[in-house]
């Protein structure tokens, strides 16, 4: 692991959503409590503690961060009043906003944000082109072309009625976002 930055809690608990992480005293109750907690590396408590530690590029990289389901059953259950949801949704921000951190999920999330930006709706093909890239899309020639016969992928779906608003939400949301 690498040096932590001792500062890197109070930037969390700067940033709306995360203002209760330091409360956590590491019972593991969100541990328990989450549906996917067996099957990964860090558990949800292990997830905070390595933020509290200052364990950025650690805690960022962590798969509990990125399969989160956002199902809240932890939030509702900490006993210390850490909602551990909304600090997971914080780190995941943080994540998209640095530059420097490279992950497979955060390909997808940002792909996924700047189609619905620019066209209001999900662009199914241009999304599988995007993170597949041409590679991806000529080895799934087979599966796309069954979806296409059947209508589930237009080729040029339009942009939704009202899209100007959604970038409009987006543009906003930018502004307001993690320092
Ligand atoms: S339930 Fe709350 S206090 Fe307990 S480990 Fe999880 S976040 Fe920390
Ligand atoms: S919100 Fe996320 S971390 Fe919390 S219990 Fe649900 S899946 Fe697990």
């Amino acid at each position: 692991m690498k040096i932590q930055d001792p500062s890197f809690k109070y930037k969390v608990a700067s940033i709306p959503g995360g203002e209760t992480l330091l409360n956590c005293f590491q019972c593991g109750v969100c541990t328990s409590s989450c549906p996917y907690s067996v099957w990964l590396d860090w558990k949800p408590h292990q997830v905070m503690r390595l933020a509290i530690l200052g364990f950025k590029d650690e805690v960022l990289d962590t798969d509990m961060l990125w399969i989160c389901s956002s199902c809240y059953a932890c939030t509702v259950r900490c006993p210390q009043g850490v909602d551990v949801k909304e600090v997971m949704d914080v780190l995941r921000r943080m994540a998209l906003l640095d530059k420097g951190f490279v992950r497979d999920e955060k390909k997808f999330y940002t792909e996924f944000l700047d189609l619905i930006k620019r066209y209001g709706r999900l662009n199914t093909m241009r999304m599988f082109l995007r993170v597949t890239g041409l590679k991806g899309f000529t080895e799934n020639l087979k599966l796309g072309f069954s979806l296409f016969s059947k209508g589930k992928i237009k080729l040029f779906p339009g942009k939704l009625k009202g899209q100007r608003e959604v970038e409009e939400i987006f543009e906003k949301t930018v502004k307001e976002e993690v320092p």
